[in-house]
């Protein structure tokens, strides 16, 4: 079994580029099963999945009627291509998507990862504005925020703000209007939390004003900027992009491939702004965390717009292999049968406000600058000087020390630098949220004595 496990690691190293992780320094951590919200490695040792497998699992590991849904397509058939022909499963799943988003979003593109639902909504805001009735052809560029994060394909990319992901690749993207992070914690020089949210929308209507005739889409992540340290927006921000898109006849990409199912408190991020875009991004926790399975959904104006015989070239042109997979549509169907049998969102409430004392406890550590939490997701900054929010070197790592030693105390999680990440299964129990915010609160203590 050692010997099993040693050869393992050692191809682990060898053989498998691991995402987003330097491989001259990885230690391998090779998960063989999970139960719930506990992972399980090679060696039997179990920790608590603090961050949902990487912000997509829901309803937990091995959910017997997730597991039963995959079985029962699987008898059925296992791939169908969506290029011309379609099946049971992934209508089904398309009906539910249009009948639980925001109002007008009627029409569901599959694919397969978050980047790509990001880059077909950028795809079908830039022809709409080509092929529609009264055709816009100048509006041919995105406005996007700073320290944004929407996928790492080069379209999704050119509207990614995050220098140390994306510096690199600047020759090879395309332009975007870039305006200030909407960030409630490091605010602009003369303002304050009351005046913040009127001033961050006049900073971004100024921009409007000039450069809209050639703005085909603005792409926000709403509420929440997560992979940016969960930068939190001033409330009411997200309802007044949505004003200001409208005033200057701009369309607007809700990037909720993080922020969807349930993670908020609501099933959308959008809903607790009532607002409705024109096309949603889908990701992540789509398929309950099962597989990979990402969505895109428009309304019917951008819809029509690629309506037309085929000789007339209005058609979308463009696929991917496997999207709107039925083994994938069928879990993802289940997944928001759980929501509604289980009263998922309502079973939320007390977690939330057992995270929000929990965060308001570990808020009180001295190199603690600031708590963010939207519903069930928290980001902890972790800065050197409170007062001046001065943040630590990057290059300590601060961040990761927290996880390293959270990890000792069987609870994984993952930082983004020097934020520290909370974003458990919405299965979580009381219990096991208890377990996740003390190694926290531990490695918080360890990291920055
Ligand atoms: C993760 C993420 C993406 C990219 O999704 P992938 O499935 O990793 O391609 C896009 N946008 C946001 C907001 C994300 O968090």
């Amino acid at each position: 079994m050692a010997a099993d496990s040693e050869r393992l690691e050692r191809w682990d190293r060898e053989h498998v580029w691991h995402a987003f992780t330097q491989m001259a320094e990885y230690e391998p951590l090779i998960v063989e099963r999970a139960e719930g919200c506990t992972l399980i490695d090679i060696d039997g040792r179990e920790y608590l999945d603090g961050v949902s497998s990487l912000w997509c699992n829901l309803h937990g590991h091995r959910h017997p009627r997730l597991d039963a849904a995959l079985v029962d397509q699987m008898q059925r058939v296992a791939h169908v291509t969506s290029l011309g022909m379609s099946n049971p499963t992934t209508i089904r799943l398309a009906r539910r998507l249009v009948e639980i988003t925001p109002a007008g979003l009627e029409h569901v593109f599959f694919s397969s990862d978050g980047s790509s639902a990001v880059e077909v909504a950028l795809k079908m805001a830039f022809q709409y504005w080509h092929q529609r009735d009264d055709p816009r052809e100048k509006k041919t560029k995105y406005v996007a925020f700073g320290n944004a994060y929407h996928g790492d394909t080069l379209g999704s990319v050119s509207v990614g703000g995050v220098s140390r992901f994306h510096e690199m690749f600047g020759p090879l993207l395309f332009d975007v209007l870039r305006v200030a992070t909407p960030d409630s914690y490091r605010l602009p020089a003369g303002s304050s939390p009351e005046t913040a949210c009127a001033d961050y929308l006049r900073n971004l209507e100024a921009v409007l004003q000039e450069h809209a005739e050639h703005v085909a889409a603005l792409v926000i992540e709403p509420l929440m900027q997560c992979a940016a340290g969960m930068v939190r927006h001033p409330a009411g921000f997200l309802a007044g992009v949505r004003a200001l898109t409208r005033k200057y006849e701009v369309l607007l990409i809700a990037d909720e491939v993080a922020m969807g199912f349930g993670r908020t408190g609501t099933m959308f991020a959008c809903d607790q702004e009532a607002v409705a875009p024109d096309l949603i991004c889908l990701g992540k926790g789509i398929s309950g965390g099962y597989l990979p399975l990402a969505a895109t959904l428009a309304t019917t104006d951008i819809w029509n717009a690629f309506l037309g015989s085929y000789a007339e070239s209005k058609t979308l042109f463009h696929g991917h292999t496997y999207g709107g997979n039925p083994l994938a549509a069928a879990v993802g169907l289940a997944s928001l049968e759980v929501f509604e049998e289980d009263s998922v969102l309502d079973g939320l409430v007390p977690k939330i406000a057992q995270l929000r004392r929990a965060l308001g406890r570990i808020a009180e550590h001295p190199h603690v600058g600031d708590v963010r939490q939207c519903g069930l997701i928290a980001g902890i900054e972790l800065v050197q000087d409170r007062a001046s929010k001065r943040p630590f070197p990057w290059e300590q790592q601060r961040g990761k020390q927290v996880c390293d030693f959270a990890l000792t105390k069987g609870v994984w999680i993952r930082p983004l630098g020097s934020v520290v990440v909370i974003m458990p299964p919405l299965a979580i129990s009381p219990e096991e949220l208890d377990r996740v915010c003390q190694a926290v609160e531990a490695g918080i203590a360890h990291a920055c004595p």
